[in-house]
C-alpha cells in the first residue's frame, strides 16, 4: 500500500497536492512519502515477529540522507555495498554496528574503514576476499566478523540483469563449495570470526516460491554451520518485489483482493517463518525496493508532443539520467497526469531529452493525452531511481522532497550547474 491518490482531481502524496510541489521546486523532482515507508517497515516487523528477525535496509535502493536518518530513527540496520554507503550511514546518524557489508569487490581501504567503524559483519563473496580481510584484520590487531554469501542456484524468475542466485551469476559461492570454504576459514584464517551465513537470490521477485526453494536448499547448511562454527545469524537477503504495473490502483485494498498471486510482506513472512523458526538463528532480511519503491513518485513536465508516421511521442523533462530503469532492464513505471484527465487516452511513447534511443520512460503506453506544460507523475520511482541518477548530457541531478502528512520539505536541493562542474580542472590548475 502507498499514499498516492487523486483527490479533487489532483494527484496527491498523502495530504499534499503534487502540483504544489512541482510549482515550488520545479521538475524533475522525486517525492517520497514518509507514511508509506513507516507503514511498510511496521508491516515487516509485525509479520516477521515470530522470528528473531532484524531488518537491514539495502541502502543502494535509495540512499538520501533524510531517508537513511528516518530508517536509523526506527532502529533498523543497513545492508551496504561500499565504504561510501557506510560513510552515508554514519553521516545520517546510523549505527555502524547494525551494518552488514555485501558486494563482490570490496577494496582494502573500504575493508579497513569498515573494520575501524566496527560493522556487524562482512558478507563475503570469494576466498580471495576472505584472505584479504583476514590479513587486514591481522594488521589492525582485531578479529573480523564474516559470513559468506552462498549461491543456492535457484532461478528467481526475474529480469536477467537482476537475477543473482544462479551459478551463472558473479555473486556468492556455489552451494557445492560452501562447506569446504567454511572449513578453510576455520582452519587457515585466524583473524576472522565466522558469524553467519548469507544469501540473496535476486531483485523484484513477485512470487514467494523461489524464496522458499532457496531457503529449503540452504537451511540444512545453516543448521550445520550453527553446530560446527556457532554462527549466530542467517541473512536471507532482500528481493521482495513491488507492484509497478497497477501501482496507482494498488493503493487500495480492493486491488490486493483481486491479485492474490502478488507477493506481499505477509505471504512472504508466512511462507518462510515455518522454515526458519526451527533453526533458532537470528534472521536478517535485507529489503531495499520493498521499503522505498512504491513510496515515491518522480514529477516531470511534458515539454512537447510529436506525431510521427508510426508513433506519437510526448517529450518530458526527465531522462534516463534521472531514472535509468526502463533503459537498463526494461523497468516499467506507471505515468499519470497530476491533473486528472478522463476519456482522452491515446497510445504514445514517453521519452526524455537525452540523445539516446534508449532514453524512454514508456513505450506504446495507453496514457492521457497530456499537453505541453502539464506535470506528470512517474510512480514507483523510489528504488533504484535517484540512487542510479547521473548527470549524463550535463543535466544536473534532480531535487528530492519528503512528504509527511500535510507537510513537505526538500531533502535534496536541485544541483546547480556550478556544482555539476566544480571538481573539474584545467591542466595546471591545483588538484
Ligand atoms: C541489492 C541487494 C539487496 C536488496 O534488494 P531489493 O531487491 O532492493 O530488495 C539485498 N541484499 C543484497 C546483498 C543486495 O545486493
Amino acid at each position: 500500500m502507498h499514499s498516492f491518490s487523486y483527490k479533487n482531481g489532483s494527484l496527491h502524496c498523502e495530504e499534499v497536492n503534487l502540483a504544489d510541489i512541482a510549482a515550488a521546486v520545479g521538475t524533475p523532482v522525486f517525492v517520497y512519502s514518509k507514511k508509506t515507508i513507516l507503514e511498510d517497515l511496521e508491516e515487516f516487523r509485525r509479520e516477521l515477529a515470530p522470528l528473531n528477525a532484524h531488518i537491514a535496509y539495502a541502502v543502494k535502493a535509495c540512499s538520501n540522507k533524510a531517508i537513511l536518518h528516518l530508517m536509523a530513527q526506527q532502529g533498523v540496520g543497513f545492508d551496504i555495498v561500499s565504504g561510501g554507503e557506510l560513510w552515508r550511514i554514519i553521516n545520517a546518524g546510523g549505527d555502524p554496528s547494525l551494518c552488514t557489508y555485501a558486494g563482490v569487490g570490496k577494496t582494502e581501504a573500504e575493508i579497513r574503514y569498515a573494520l575501524q567503524q566496527g560493522i556487524y559483519c562482512f558478507n563475503c563473496e570469494s576466498e580471495n576476499e576472505l584472505r584479504t580481510i583476514d590479513r587486514i584484520a591481522g594488521e589492525l590487531g582485531c578479529k573480523a566478523p564474516v559470513a559468506v554469501r552462498v549461491n543456492p542456484n535457484v532461478d528467481a524468475h526475474t529480469h536477467k540483469y537482476i537475477t543473482t542466485g544462479t551459478n551463472e551469476n558473479k555473486f556468492g559461492v556455489d552451494i557445492s563449495r560452501i562447506e569446504s570454504l567454511y572449513a578453510t576459514i576455520a582452519a587457515e584464517m585466524p583473524n576472522l570470526c565466522i558469524k553467519g551465513l548469507q544469501m540473496h537470490i535476486g531483485s523484484q521477485l513477485t512470487e514467494v516460491k523461489p524464496f522458499v526453494m532457496a531457503i529449503e536448499k540452504v537451511a540444512p547448511i545453516a543448521a550445520k554451520f550453527k553446530e560446527l562454527y556457532g554462527i549466530e545469524f542467517w541473512s536471507i537477503g532482500g528481493g521482495i518485489g513491488i507492484v509497478y504495473d497497477g501501482c496507482l490502483a494498488s493503493g487500495k485494498p480492493e486491488w490486493w483482493a483481486a491479485h492474490p498471486e502478488q507477493i506481499t510482506i505477509r505471504s512472504y513472512a508466512q511462507a518462510i517463518i515455518p522454515l526458519l523458526k526451527p533453526l533458532g538463528l537470528r534472521i536478517l532480511v535485507e529489503p531495499g525496493r520493498r521499503l522505498v519503491g512504491n513510496a515515491c513518485a518522480m514529477l516531470t513536465t511534458c515539454l512537447y508532443e510529436k506525431k510521427g508516421e508510426a508513433k506519437t511521442f510526448k517529450m518530458i523533462d526527465a531522462g534516463m539520467n534521472d531514472i535509468i530503469r526502463p533503459a537498463l532492464y526494461e523497468g516499467y513505471h506507471e505515468i499519470w497526469p497530476v491533473t486528472e484527465h478522463s476519456g482522452d487516452e491515446i497510445t504514445a511513447d514517453i521519452v526524455g531529452p537525452i540523445c539516446e534511443s534508449g532514453d524512454f520512460q514508456a513505450q506504446n503506453r495507453r496514457i492521457a493525452d497530456v499537453k505541453p506544460g502539464e506535470v506528470l507523475a512517474e510512480l514507483s520511482a523510489g528504488a533504484y531511481g535517484f540512487s542510479m541518477a547521473s548527470t549524463y548530457n550535463s543535466r544536473p541531478l534532480a531535487a528530492e522532497v519528503l512528504v509527511d502528512g500535510t507537510q513537505w520539505c526538500v531533502i535534496r536541493r536541485r544541483q546547480t550547474l556550478e556544482q555539476m562542474v566544480e571538481d573539474e580542472l584545467l591542466p595546471g590548475e591545483q588538484a
